[in-house]
């Protein structure tokens, strides 16, 4: 994607019923498509207006939002989130059905929750605990410690310094058409199309950023 204003819609990295049967085709085109593309144009309105800020990265602005003129400011939160957000759900996500138990985020994994089963138990609390709309995600911490943690509405564990790996959206949006009002069947489906591969890839981006 840009890596600053005007922020795009990038094309999901899959077909958009490559992760049928368990989110279906539908669901991603009104999540992409339109849910996505919602907070890219309102995030794109809320920077017209400041070309201070128009080449600052995604990051860079989610992070520094107490920084931001304060009549933009939530604007930036929620929707900068907003598209942080959906994109890194989007690229964490195929159809390859990977379960990798190699590399380190296996090892993390097993030695933070001792066995895979415990670590989806804890996966899937934490999904259904998130009250209203949010997300939950896999991340690691400043000393490379995995942990769960929750995000209300589009905020972004970045701002307190975690460093994500994997996320689930839990919005309504994300399964009402194909699951209704059921939450637990779309967290247990999701768990067949995380990206293992890409999510290892992060841990181990996470961990020698912390390095430096
Ligand atoms: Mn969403």
């Amino acid at each position: 994607m840009n890596e600053h204003y005007p922020f795009v819609n990038p094309p999901l990295p899959y077909a958009y019923d490559a992760l049928e049967p368990y989110i279906d085709t539908k669901t991603m085109h009104l999540h992409h498509d339109r849910h996505l593309q919602t907070y890219v144009d309102n995030l794109n309105n809320a920077l017209k207006d400041y070309p201070e800020l128009q080449n600052l990265s995604l990051e860079q602005l989610i992070y520094n939002a107490d920084r931001l003129p304060s009549v933009i400011r939530q604007s930036v939160i929620n929707n900068g989130g907003g598209v942080y957000n959906h994109i890194f759900y989007f690229d964490g996500m195929s159809n390859s059905e990977t379960r990798s138990q190699a590399g380190m985020l296996y090892t993390a994994i097993m030695e933070e929750f001792g066995a895979t089963e415990r670590f989806y138990d804890e996966f899937k609390k934490n999904a259904l605990a998130v009250f209203g709309s949010g997300y939950a995600w896999l991340v690691a911490d400043k000393d490379g410690k995995l942990k769960i943690v929750k995000s209300a509405n589009q905020d972004t564990p970045i701002v307190q310094n975690l460093c994500p790996i994997a996320v689930i959206d839990v919005w309504e949006h994300a399964y009402y058409l194909k699951h209704y009002n059921e939450r637990a069947a779309y967290v247990d489906n999701w768990f067949h199309v995380v990206d293992w591969n890409h999510a290892g890839e992060l841990y181990e981006k996470c961990i020698a950023s912390m390095q430096r």
